[in-house]
């Protein structure tokens, strides 16, 4: 064990930076905490790209009852209308207290929130900050907060390698830092990692986001939820760079159209139009390119020469990729965006490990159903941090023996399940695919190599996918494009998926656990 591990030893531990982890440990506060960060502090993870803003109904024109029943709409009916009715209540608040923290939110003349239309909203409720820089402005903020908390001890360059568990309790966890492996002896972990993007050949998240907290939950033996719900934006930069640029929502907000090669629009007779949700948009661009056909998004009558000023952070993108927004339309793409997916939560953000709770993108809490609403994802992790740092300080810490000692097992590198995952789960999915791949999946997981944690990962998306044989949200399936006539939620644990794998047929996996809220 290294001296800084020994040193916080009975501390809870949030493994994570972003603004799940920070807002956590912040709530925590002045509650000792520790935090584990990847990367150095404020460099790492999805909330630093993030680009539109946060949802939340702080408009004149809005209420928690409206944001509630667009999240349920885009969610195709499967999100827990419980969780959503807390969250759009809170979700004011909570951008308040953001305020409070330092967040410069963009304002109006009169001082309120400048709210921004994305798709599939009712009404223009996105809080913007920065323009479409939101991610930089609130990370600045938070992580300017939490060097001035002085219960928050932030250890960088520390990755969260295995949970140890003994009972189904968390014991400990290990990590590498840089002098390092180090055991960290505690009975309270909040996985706070963030997005699987980087197991998507195509995705717009950060290529070192691949779902480890993900891995180390199912390894310790936690149903994960909802895992074949994987949210694809319809409009990444259509260029050869990994991971791919965004094209935010709220460019279409603002009246961009997407158009086909000739110039024609394809979304004009579609409900919602260019502001459908995104699972919708998603699928009509990637049908118009499985024709050999090309997505634009054309900006130019609607945003034109103010294009800069409003999106500078999408204006630079494309500026790079040598296409210029004001005068020619923008190429756009499907890519791996969101996973509505994760460890499987109950309303306090506990797993169904003791002592194991999940905040941020890492956890499914039920709030975004099939589908998730845009821009409900950072105020989701402002709202449950508050949830979970009080469901961590009221737990009973035990005193126990040190855990027993495991070895870190070696860095991950998600490179081989790329290809395999985006062709078997893409956008539009189809059940000899999914069949296909989940024996090979089942091996890599199961072997030491370094693919074997994004394999596990992958292996439960695959067999998760391979379940739901109807499709719903963002889950399309070819061979069953009709939707259910029950919406369910399900969760699998690793051991059922390989039992999944080795059965290689879907009925092995007619165990269903809804999932139950303690
Ligand atoms: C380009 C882009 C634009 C977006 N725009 C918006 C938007 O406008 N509005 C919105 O609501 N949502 C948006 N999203 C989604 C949103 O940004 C994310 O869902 C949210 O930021 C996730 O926050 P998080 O704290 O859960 O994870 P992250 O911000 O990804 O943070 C995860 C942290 O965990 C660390 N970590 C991971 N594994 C380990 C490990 N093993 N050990 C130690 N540390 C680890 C990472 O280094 C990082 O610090 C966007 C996403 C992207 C990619």
């Amino acid at each position: 064990m290294t001296a800084a591990a020994f040193a916080f030893r009975g501390r809870p531990v949030v493994v994570g930076a972003g603004v799940a982890g920070l807002m956590t440990a912040l709530e925590l506060a002045p509650r000792p905490v520790v935090v584990l960060s990847k990367g150095p502090l404020g460099v790492e993870g999805s909330t630093l790209w993030a680009q539109g803003g946060m949802a939340a109904a702080v408009g004149r024109d809005d209420s928690p009852t409206l944001h509630g029943a667009d999240t349920i709409a885009a969610g195709d009916g499967l999100c827990d209308a419980a969780i959503v009715d807390r969250f759009t209540r809170a979700a004011p608040k909570a951008i308040e207290k953001l305020a409070r923290l330092g967040v410069r939110f963009d304002r109006k003349s009169d001082g309120g929130f400048a709210l921004g239309l994305e798709a599939a909203h009712s009404r223009a409720r996105v809080a913007r900050v920065g323009g479409d820089g939101a991610g930089r402005e609130l990370m600045r903020a938070l992580v300017a907060a939490v060097q001035a908390t002085p219960s928050i001890a932030v250890l960088e360059g520390f990755e969260a390698r295995r949970l140890l568990v003994e009972d189904n309790a968390v014991r400990g966890l290990i990590a590498v830092g840089p002098s390092g492996p180090a055991l960290f002896a505690t009975d309270r972990v909040v996985m706070a990692t963030g997005g699987i993007g980087g197991l998507y050949a195509e995705s717009t998240n950060p290529l070192r986001s691949f779902g480890q907290g993900l891995a180390l939950a199912a390894r310790a033996g936690a149903a994960l939820a909802d895992m074949e719900f994987v949210q694809f934006h319809p409009t990444a930069l259509d260029v050869p760079i990994r991971p791919l640029p965004l094209v935010s929502e709220a460019v279409r907000g603002e009246g961009a159209l997407l158009i086909d090669e000739r110039g024609e629009r394809f979304m004009a007779d579609v409900p919602g139009a260019e502001l459908a949700p995104r699972d919708v948009v998603a699928r009509a661009i990637w049908r118009l390119r499985a024709k050999g056909g090309r997505a634009f998004l054309d900006a130019r009558a609607a945003i034109g020469a103010k294009f800069e000023a409003r999106f500078p952070v999408i204006a630079a993108a494309c500026r790079a990729a040598g296409v210029d927004p004001t005068n020619e339309p923008i190429p756009v793409r499907p890519a791996q965006h969101y996973h509505m997916g994760g460890i499987g939560v109950d309303a306090e953000g506990r797993s169904s490990v003791a002592g194991l709770w999940a905040c941020g993108e890492a956890a499914a809490t039920g709030l975004h159903g099939a589908n998730r609403l845009a821009s409900n994802s950072l105020a989701e992790a402002a709202v449950d941090a508050a949830i979970v740092a009080r469901s961590v300080d009221g737990a009973k810490a035990h005193a126990r023996a040190p855990a027993p000692h495991a070895s870190a097992p070696p860095v991950g590198d998600p490179a081989a399940v790329r290809p395999i995952l985006s062709r078997a789960a893409g956008v539009v999915r189809n059940g000899e695919t999914l069949s296909a791949t989940i024996g090979g999946l089942a091996d890599m997981a199961a072997s030491n190599g370094p693919a074997a944690d994004s394999a596990a990962v992958a292996l439960i998306i695959a067999v998760a996918a391979l379940r739901r044989d109807h499709s719903l949200g963002a889950h399309y399936r070819s061979d069953f494009p009709s939707a259910p006539t029950a919406r369910e939620r399900f969760r699998l644990t690793l051991v059922d998926a390989f039992a999944a794998a080795a059965a290689f047929v879907p009925p092995v996996l007619a165990r269903r656990t809804s999932i139950g809220r303690a």
